[in-house]
C-alpha cells in the first residue's frame, strides 16, 4: 500500500472559512445563533433563489421540520424515493408516520413518475392519500421535477424535496431544492461544501420557516421565564458553523466545476469499456456530479462492481455501493413499494451493481489516475 488513504469526497475547506471562523471567536459569537447563522441563511437563500432559508443541525433536522410543518403525524402515510440515504425518511418515523417507497427510473436514478402515478392510484382506491411526499435528488442530479409535481399537484399533495446531494445543481434553469413546498440541503462533512455538519430548511413560505425557527430553538414561548406551549428541539445551526458554511458558500461555483471535471477524466478513461455504464446526465438539468456513480455489467466486464470495491481497498481507496434502497432495509421491511415497472424494480439493479468512486474536489489528477488504473488492472485481469 503505498499511496495514501484516497477518499471517496472529504471535506475541502480553505483560508476564507478560516476567517469566519476567527471573526467569531474574535467577537466571542461562539454560541449558538448569531451575525453568521443571519447572513449564511440570507446568502444560501440568495445562491438557491428561495426566498428564505433556516441554517440547523443537519438536513436530517431539516427533512423532520419540513414534515412536521406539513402536519405529517401518527396514522399519515409519506411517499418517499426508495434509492436514498436512510435519513430521507427516517423523519416519517419520527412523527410517527409510514413511509411508502417510489422506485427510480433508469433516465436520472431518481424517483420515477410512472410508479409515483401507481402508488397514488392505489392509494386513492385505498382511501388513504399521502400528506407529503419526498423526492430525492441523488449524487448531485435533480429529478425530473416537472412531471412528478404535476402528479402530486393532481392530488393535492405537497412535495419536499430532499437536495442533500444537488446543492447547486439546476433542473431547466432553476436551482434543485425550490422546487418543492420545502427544500432540504445537507452540509454534513461528505457533502459538496460542508460546516462540518449542519443543513438547510428552504421555502418561499417565510412563516412557516418562522415556525421552523421557533421549533428549531426548543420552541420557547416570548416568556422571561422559561415557558413551554409546543414540543421543540434543539436544531439550530452555531454561529461558528454558520461562518465555515459561509465561506464553502462562496466557493460553491467552484467545487462544482472540479467536481465535474472529475467526472469527465472517469468518463473519458473508463467509457469505452464495454459493461461499465455511468450515471446519466438526465437533459432536462445539469448535475454537480456530486459523486460519480457507475453499475458494472459482471457478464460483459467479468468482475462484479464489489470486486471492484475490493480491488480500489486493496490500494487503499475508498469507494462505495450505491444506496442500498430503503424498500430492502430491514428498518424498512413491512412498508409498501412501487417499482418503475410493474414486475421490475430499477433500484435494486442500481444497488447490485452500482459503485460510487472517489470524487472529491481537492482530488489531484494523479490520485485519480491511480484510481482509474486500479479499475482497468481490476477488469482486464478478470
Ligand atoms: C446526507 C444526506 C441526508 C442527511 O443530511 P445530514 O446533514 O447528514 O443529516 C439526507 N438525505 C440524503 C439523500 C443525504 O445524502
Amino acid at each position: 500500500m503505498g499511496n495514501e488513504r484516497i477518499y471517496l469526497s472529504p471535506p475541502h475547506i480553505n483560508d476564507l472559512e478560516k476567517e469566519y471562523v476567527a471573526e467569531a471567536f474574535a467577537t466571542n459569537w461562539v454560541a449558538p445563533l448569531g451575525p453568521h447563522v443571519d447572513a449564511f441563511e440570507k446568502e444560501l437563500a440568495a445562491y438557491v433563489g428561495s426566498r428564505g432559508a433556516v441554517a440547523l443541525s443537519s438536513g436530517t433536522a431539516a427533512i423532520h421540520l419540513a414534515l412536521r410543518l406539513l402536519g405529517v403525524d401518527s396514522g399519515d402515510t409519506v411517499f418517499c424515493s426508495s434509492l436514498t440515504f436512510a435519513a430521507s425518511c427516517n423523519p416519517i418515523l419520527y412523527q410517527g408516520a409510514q413511509p411508502v417507497f417510489i422506485d427510480s427510473e433508469p433516465e436520472s436514478w431518481n424517483m420515477s413518475p410512472e410508479a409515483l402515478k401507481r402508488a397514488f392510484q392505489a392509494c386513492e382506491q385505498s382511501g388513504q392519500l399521502p400528506k407529503a411526499v419526498i423526492i430525492v435528488n441523488l449524487y448531485g442530479q435533480s429529478a425530473d421535477m416537472e412531471p412528478l409535481l404535476e402528479i402530486c399537484n393532481a392530488y393535492g399533495v405537497p412535495v419536499i424535496e430532499d437536495a442533500a446531494e444537488s446543492l447547486g445543481a439546476t433542473y431547466r434553469g432553476r436551482s434543485s431544492g425550490t422546487f418543492g413546498a420545502f427544500g432540504v440541503y445537507s452540509f454534513n462533512g461528505n457533502k459538496i461544501i460542508t460546516t462540518s455538519g449542519g443543513g438547510a430548511l428552504v421555502s418561499d413560505n417565510l412563516e412557516a420557516l418562522e415556525k421552523a425557527r421557533f421549533w428549531a430553538t426548543q420552541a420557547r414561548d416570548p416568556a422571561r421565564h422559561y415557558q413551554h406551549s409546543e414540543l421543540g428541539y434543539n436544531y439550530r445551526l452555531s454561529n461558528v458553523l454558520a461562518g465555515i458554511g459561509r465561506g464553502q458558500l462562496k466557493v460553491l461555483d467552484e467545487r462544482i466545476k472540479a467536481r465535474r471535471v472529475v467526472f469527465q477524466r472517469y468518463y473519458d478513461a473508463l467509457s469505452h469499456i464495454e459493461g461499465l455504464d455511468f450515471m446519466p446526465e438526465a437533459p432536462f438539468g445539469r448535475s454537480t456530479r456530486w459523486l460519480t456513480a457507475v453499475t458494472v455489467n459482471p457478464e460483459k466486464c467479468g468482475v462484479t462492481a464489489l470486486q471492484i470495491m475490493e480491488a480500489l481497498d486493496r490500494e487503499n481507496i475508498e469507494s462505495r455501493p450505491v444506496w442500498k434502497p430503503m424498500h430492502l432495509q430491514p428498518l424498512y421491511m413491512n412498508c409498501a413499494y412501487y417499482s418503475h415497472w410493474p414486475e421490475e424494480s430499477v433500484s435494486d439493479k442500481l444497488f447490485a451493481n452500482g459503485l460510487c468512486l472517489p470524487s472529491g474536489s481537492s482530488l489531484t489528477e494523479e490520485e485519480q489516475a491511480i484510481v482509474i488504473e486500479c479499475i482497468k488492472k481490476a477488469i482486464a485481469e478478470a
